[in-house]
């Protein structure tokens, strides 16, 4: 079975990281560890947007096969493409990304809220690592694979695996 490790990297607030992982071993029944690796966010910054190019950071990261890498930062990710995102995974990939940036009730000139950051964290996490696993976006409004375009829409859904969502998570992982 493939292991799953999450490596912080400029993330905020620290605290947090154990909970999440704990929270990732419960929910997937695959071994996370926390882990340091060399990450440099601040080589894939742009002035202009004043963010942090997803793509590029996890393209500098070494691509480890026998493991899935999710770095969690609290630096602004975007893409080209995008305004921003929430986080970025190739699909059946081994390295992924989230940020807790715009997840942070702050962000939004809300008092901060440890509890409901952590929860955002864990859907886009398991999110992520659902890419990893080769699944796309699901039509189920409450599966953790469905898109979420705002934190409102990371609060609507779960963060579990719809029925087939979780079987091709499993296979994925099994195999
Ligand atoms: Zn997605
Ligand atoms: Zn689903």
């Amino acid at each position: 079975m493939r292991k799953i490790v999450l490596v912080p990297c400029q993330f905020e607030p620290k605290s947090l990281m154990p909970s999440l992982r704990k929270r990732l071993e419960e929910l997937l029944q695959i071994p996370v560890h926390i882990e340091n690796m060399y990450c440099q966010p601040e080589l894939f910054f742009d002035a202009q947007r004043s963010q942090y190019n997803a793509l590029q950071i996890l393209q500098s990261l070494p691509e480890i096969e026998s493991q899935k890498t999710l770095i969690c930062t609290a630096v602004d990710l975007y893409i080209p493409i995008f305004t921003f995102v929430f986080g970025l995974a190739r699909l059946n990939g081994c390295r992924g990304i989230i940020s807790s940036h715009r997840l942070s009730p702050r962000y939004y000139g809300l008092p901060n809220d440890a509890e409901i950051l952590l929860k955002r964290l864990i859907k886009e996490a398991v999110h992520e690592l659902g890419h990893l696993a080769g699944l796309k976006h699901c039509r189920q409004f409450d599966c953790v694979m469905a898109n979420s375009a705002t934190a409102d829409e990371v609060d609507i859904k779960s963060e579990f695996f719809c029925p087939e969502c979780h079987s091709r998570f499993l296979r994925h992982f099994n195999t």
